[in-house]
């Protein structure tokens, strides 16, 4: 088995989309970015890529490069996992915790989890996605920024 971790933050900002897991969610600010942004696919695509000692998801898909730019990045997480399997690796499962104040994410969570688990290719009780605030301290607390962390399990295919 192998464990890998992925981190992600970006700003917030007025006039950009707010796309978590895959769900837009309305909000007057959205995180900035080159792609969608969607810290959660960021921070699981590093986790999983990681786990195999496969380099990040920046190593593949390049905020200098015109073709990604405001990309679905839950697209770019599943091109990750593919690349996860063709290495010979199965997800066992992953957890993700989202650092932000505003807005709340209870109600999209389910939606979330499914989303992720589509693109992972995993049973739904395999993908744990929850929401923490940071007490109102620092930029997630502020509403400067949205963070999040990530860790993802996997096991090796048995090889002959
Ligand atoms: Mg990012």
């Amino acid at each position: 088995m192998r464990i890998g971790h992925g981190f992600d933050a970006h700003r917030l900002v007025e006039g950009r989309r707010f796309v978590l897991g895959g769900v837009p969610i309305p909000f007057e600010k959205g995180p900035l970015g080159h792609s969608d942004a969607d810290v959660i696919a960021h921070a699981l695509s590093d986790a999983v890529l990681g786990a195999a000692a496969l380099g990040d998801l920046g190593g593949r898909f390049p905020d200098t490069d015109a073709q990604w730019k405001d990309a679905d990045s839950m697209v770019l997480l599943e091109r990750c996992a593919r690349e996860i399997r063709d290495a010979g690796y199965l997800i066992a499962n992953v957890d993700v915790t989202v650092v932000l104040q505003r807005p709340r994410l209870a109600p999209h969570i389910e939606r979330m989890r499914r989303n992720v688990a589509h693109r992972l290719d995993l049973p739904f009780d395999r993908v744990s996605i929850k929401a923490k605030t940071s007490e109102e301290m620092g930029y997630t607390g502020d509403g400067t920024g949205i963070a999040a962390y990530a860790v993802a399990l996997l096991e090796s295919e048995p090889r002959r």
